[in-house]
């Protein structure tokens, strides 16, 4: 089921790339599946969307395409086909992503618009796509937007995991074929669509804003990457680059986020991957 949600009269509807039991030890290096189901006996709301009866977090990775007035914009691009990559669930993927994405009418020259929440391995493959051996913009009519200091941090970085060369695959043939546009991490998109910057898990990594017509919605990226962090503000992944100020950035932005009424739509979050958050004990819950 293709799930698709409305803020005013903006659509969101998520294609995935991929939906998997994830061993917790995958996110937080500490965690343990019988840790995590008691997480869930204290915040039952976890369950049965996001924590499965074993103890395994169900997660996804999925593109979010957000259509406002003339604006159709992909945010975040998934792990994308062919790349080389050191997790062999990512390596050489053939998968139907683009085909999914195509045949429902959302074909890559029609967006006008690519964010990258961040430059992490799963949110920039689909930049780009090999076409005769050579890495080309998937969608080649669209500005990409790359924040500042992100841009600047992985140009310099050699990257998340050896043998794997992300920013060379996927972000800097966009810069080469001109469609890359460096961008401040409070970017305004458009009327709709602008950018909360919520640093920490990387350091120029935003939350994308949508507002229209009195509604709201925040597409979170990965400053949360579980609904057990929402539960425990304190609980940082092992991918944070900066695991303090992800979890002072988690802590500034929840309150906000918590009005019951905003629905936050997590970027790793499984089916049914969005809903309204409100105080719940020394954290908060995710009522879907
Ligand atoms: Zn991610």
């Amino acid at each position: 089921m293709q799930l698709q949600w409305t803020v005013g009269s903006v659509a969101i509807t998520s294609f995935p790339e991929s939906e998997t039991p994830t061993s917790p030890r995958f996110l937080f290096r500490d965690l343990a599946k019988a840790g995590v189901l008691e997480r869930a006996e204290a915040a039952p709301w976890l369950r049965p969307h996001f924590v499965s009866k074993d103890g395994y977090l169900l997660q996804k990775i999925q593109c979010l395409v957000i259509e406002a007035g003339d604006h159709r914009i992909a945010v975040d691009t998934c792990v994308g086909n062919d790349k080389s990559r050191n997790n062999e669930l990512w390596h050489h993927l053939q998968g139907p992503f683009l085909d999914d994405l195509t045949g429902a009418g959302y074909g890559p020259e029609t967006f006008t618009h690519v964010i990258c929440t961040h430059l992490h391995v799963d949110h920039v493959g689909w930049n780009t796509r090999l076409i005769d051996g050579e890495w080309v913009p998937t969608f080649p009519n669209a500005a990409y937007l790359f924040v500042d200091a992100e841009y600047e941090h992985w140009k310099s970085e050699p990257g998340l995991f050896d043998g794997e060369d992300v920013f060379g695959d996927s972000v800097a043939p966009i810069v080469d074929a001109g469609l890359a546009e460096i961008v401040p991490p409070d970017h305004r998109v458009s009327d709709e669509v602008s950018f909360q910057a919520t640093v920490g898990h990387t350091p120029g990594h935003i939350s994308v804003v949508v507002e229209s017509d009195g509604e709201r919605a925040i597409i979170t990226g990965d400053m949360v990457h579980s609904p057990l962090q929402l539960a425990d503000p304190e609980l940082s992944s092992m991918f944070d680059t900066d695991s303090d100020q992800a979890r002072a950035t988690r802590k500034a932005v929840f309150p906000d986020w918590a009005d019951g009424e905003t629905l936050v739509i997590g970027t790793h979050f499984g089916s049914p991957t969005a809903g309204t958050l409100r105080p719940d004990g020394n954290g908060y819950r995710l009522d879907v």
